[in-house]
């Protein structure tokens, strides 16, 4: 029997479990903040997407107004998807970013 023969054991990279997660500012009090509308993170889980968003981003968890509720509300794994977001460079009437996307290990893809 010819052919390949395997001499080596190959080296193969661990696959890593990716997914986007989506946060949506509510706009408490009437106006949205900086940095953005919508916020799109690359992350391992829903808590790693929520470490980023929190201490790498800066959205509150806290901000919360009795009317309104939470201005950001934490990520969930029903929210997870694998397909890339689509950017978007434009602001909205309060001048405010509509999207920001954080790619995990790079810096982010929009302005
Ligand atoms: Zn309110």
């Amino acid at each position: 029997m010819g052919g390949m023969r395997m001499s080596s054991p190959r080296y193969e990279k661990p696959i890593i479990e990716k997914n986007w997660y989506r946060f949506r500012q509510n706009n408490i009090r009437g106006y949205f903040q900086h940095p953005a509308v919508e916020v799109f993170v690359e992350a391992l889980d829903s808590d790693h997407a929520d470490r980023i968003a929190e201490r790498g981003i800066g959205l509150s968890f806290t901000e919360y107004c009795e009317c309104c509720g939470h201005r950001w509300r934490k990520a969930s794994e029903d929210d997870a998807q694998k397909e890339a977001p689509s950017p978007n460079g434009g602001v909205n009437e309060d001048n405010v970013k509509k999207v920001l996307i954080f790619k995990m290990g790079s810096k982010q893809l929009t302005p």
